[in-house]
């Protein structure tokens, strides 16, 4: 049986939970919520919630893994079986691979790998409650585990996905919108060093409306970049009388 599209946007630009268009998820981030990885971050947009965890640099756990001149970042991007409503089998999907590795691609341009040389950086995130944004969620906690483990980072990488529904933009897409909508685009960068570091596009936009996508994402971007600092800030900023 076909099951009806709800209209998920009203005629006034009103979201199905209230929020406008260009309003994000009520936002939480912590850091340094595991007392046993070098770093930790907790991240949460509406009901989606994912934590990050880091650990080294240390000696790669397999040798063949060294490299020479720089540390090795390994990436993994996991779903609990009760972050979805149907218990998820806990063995990595192929759409977890893909996530882990495109992780790691937005990651490596801010990490000082350089100054590591012949170890390994070793970043999981566990998405404990999924309802959309779990990529971009997962890698604003991974860049702020980095920075609470303490690994020399050019930036933070901030991210948020923009998508299409009933014919609007819209920032920072849940899942009922992305299972209902006509394009899903997670973006992330490293705003200050003006990089884009993850850019995907599941669905249809034209031209105009992914120069427009790509705007209300970099708006999206700065907004969520603005809370890691202050999350960092709040932890690590010691005042000197
Ligand atoms: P993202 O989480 O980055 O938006 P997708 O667009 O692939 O990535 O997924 C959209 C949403 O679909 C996820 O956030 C999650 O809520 C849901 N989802 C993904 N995989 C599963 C799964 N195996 N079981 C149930 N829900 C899932």
């Amino acid at each position: 049986m076909k099951r009806e599209k709800p209209k998920l946007v009203s005629e006034d630009g009103v979201r199905h939970d209230g929020r406008r268009l260009d309003e994000l998820r009520p936002v939480k981030m912590e850091v340094g919520v595991l007392s046993n990885a070098s770093g930790s971050a907790y991240v949460e947009f509406g009901k989606t919630r994912v934590i990050a965890a880091v650990y080294g640099p240390r000696e790669p756990p397999q040798r063949y893994m060294v490299l020479p001149h720089r540390a090795v970042l390994r990436c993994r991007y996991h779903m609990a079986p009760f972050s979805t409503d149907e218990r998820k089998n806990p063995a990595p999907s192929r759409r977890e691979i893909e996530i882990s590795k495109v992780i790691r691609e937005a990651l490596e341009p801010v990490v000082m790998s350089e100054a590591f040389p012949r170890t390994s950086i070793d970043v999981f995130i566990e998405v404990i409650s999924a309802d959309g944004g779990t990529r971009t969620a997962a890698l604003n906690a991974a860049s702020l585990a980095l920075a609470d483990a303490g690994v020399p980072m050019r930036d933070l990488v901030a991210a948020v996905a923009v998508g299409k529904v009933d014919g609007y933009l819209v920032l920072d897409i849940d899942q009922v919108e992305d299972n209902y909508g006509e394009a899903d685009m997670p973006v992330a960068m490293a705003p200050s060093l003006n990089m884009v570091t993850l850019l995907q596009l599941n669905g249809v936009l034209s031209p105009q409306e992914f120069s427009q996508a790509l705007n209300l994402a970099l708006k999206g971007v700065n907004e969520v970049y603005k809370l890691q600092k202050e999350t960092l800030r709040n932890k690590y900023l010691v005042r000197v009388e």
